[in-house]
């Protein structure tokens, strides 16, 4: 480790609130699956900025469209209009077949505003009491880190200390469509979910649950809001994970890969009236639907779909999924994954898997480790058959050490 490694990290851990523990790398560079640090060496990003650089770090054509739009116009506020957003509305509308478009920055913020835009349409639209509206929502979810949505996770690590919290939120299994028929009530407006779980460790469902889920919504008259923030924009091999099942959520929250990992961007989708209920001064947000924004998230939109991307990461998470699979060590316990979304859990005994994420980096791989044991691995969509390989090569070498 250089001096200047060990400067940069000291001085982060002297003045920043510790609220993260990042492996001991420090990054200066990036160049489509490819991250560099201080001292010139070379990594493949298997995280991918948690699926917000999907496009490949610094895509040349999303940074044209930055800095071109960034010599014209930055931010005018929602005061005025722009000769960006309509643009941006129309694009990801056609792309995604929706009818409305909210655009925020943050992806809590998309989950935030998502909620506020039911519990609105549950009173003006379905005639739920006001104060009565109930949203479902599951176990183990990850939605954010704001208030409103902390407090409805049920990791005590998110939430706690942080209360008191919103009321208004019923948590069920995940995966069990059963389990939301019996807690769907009158006063239900929302049923709000991952179409696999990400941050739980790339859980996925099983077959036929969305389908299930997608019936019982309907019956009862309550929103399917999809946060798609990680599983969107053709992370799962799809466009939209939904599309796995082919079911079509009432409401879809986009965010992370909207920009290419340029430029906080995020948006609600709605097929629906659900978006029409609000009107102005009920909401709002000073940089949402900027023009920067708007014109780095055409631009992140366009070269996933112009270069193949979607049908890149159906294939090469076919190839790294099966090369998983195919790893005889008795570390591993499951494997699982969906187009680029991969998990390795490993067994208990074999130590945590933050060892191996470190073991991993000596070879030149960057991966995260989620809840003690599982490596999620989630390259750009634009990694190669030969990165494939040259990374399974690693991993296999990797999980057949022993670090407990
Ligand atoms: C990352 C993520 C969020 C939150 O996005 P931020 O931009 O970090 O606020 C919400 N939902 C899911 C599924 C995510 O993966």
């Amino acid at each position: 480790m250089s001096s200047s490694v060990i400067d940069f990290i000291a001085t982060e851990a002297r003045f920043g609130a510790h609220n993260y523990e990042p492996i001991g790398v420090v990054l200066s560079r990036g160049e489509g699956v490819w991250v560099w640090d201080t001292d010139g060496n070379r990594y493949l990003d298997c995280l991918s900025a948690y699926s917000a650089v999907s496009q490949g770090h610094c895509h040349p054509k999303i940074l044209a469209a930055m800095v071109e739009q960034a010599h014209r116009l930055t931010l005018t506020s929602r005061a005025f209009h722009n000769d960006q957003l309509a643009l941006f509305y129309e694009e990801i509308a056609a792309l995604t077949g929706s009818h409305k478009v909210l655009p925020m920055n943050s992806g809590a913020e998309a989950v935030e505003s998502a909620i506020k835009a039911v519990r609105k349409w549950g009173y003006e639209v379905k005639g739920v009491p006001d104060g009565q509206a109930e949203i479902i929502v599951c176990a183990n979810n990850f939605h954010g880190r704001t208030l409103g949505i902390v407090g409805f996770s049920t990791d005590p690590e998110t939430r706690g200390h942080f209360g008191p919290f919103a009321p208004g939120f019923k948590i069920i299994p995940f995966g069990e469509a059963a389990a939301l028929a019996e807690a769907i009530t009158p006063n239900t407006v929302a049923f709000l979910v991952e179409p696999i779980q990400g941050e739980a460790g790339v859980v996925i469902p099983p077959p036929g649950y969305f389908t299930e889920v997608r019936e019982l919504c309907t019956a009862s008259n309550v929103m399917l809001v999809l946060d798609e923030i990680q599983t969107g924009l053709g992370r799962t091999g799809k466009l939209l994970a939904e599309q796995h099942e082919g079911i079509e959520a009432d409401v879809t929250l986009l965010g992370k890969a909207l920009s290419g990992g340029f430029y906080p961007v995020s948006a609600v989708l709605s097929n629906n009236d659900v978006l029409g209920t609000l009107r102005p001064g009920q909401h709002g947000s000073t940089f949402g639907g900027n023009p920067l924004a708007c014109a780095v998230a055409r631009a992140a939109m366009r070269v996933l779909v112009e270069e193949g991307m979607i049908e890149n990461a159906a294939r090469q998470g076919a190839r790294l999924l099966e090369g998983l699979k195919d790893i005889r060590a008795n570390t591993i316990r499951e494997v699982r994954g969906r187009g680029l979304m991969l998990a390795v859990e490993l067994h208990p005994e074999a130590g945590r898997a933050r060892r191996y994420c470190e073991a991993l980096q000596g070879k030149g791989i960057l991966a995260k480790d989620t809840h003690g044991q599982t490596i999620r691995i989630a390259p750009p969509l634009v990694i190669t058959s030969d990165q494939v390989d040259w990374a399974l090569e690693r991993l296999a070498t990797t999980l057949t050490q022993d670090f407990s």
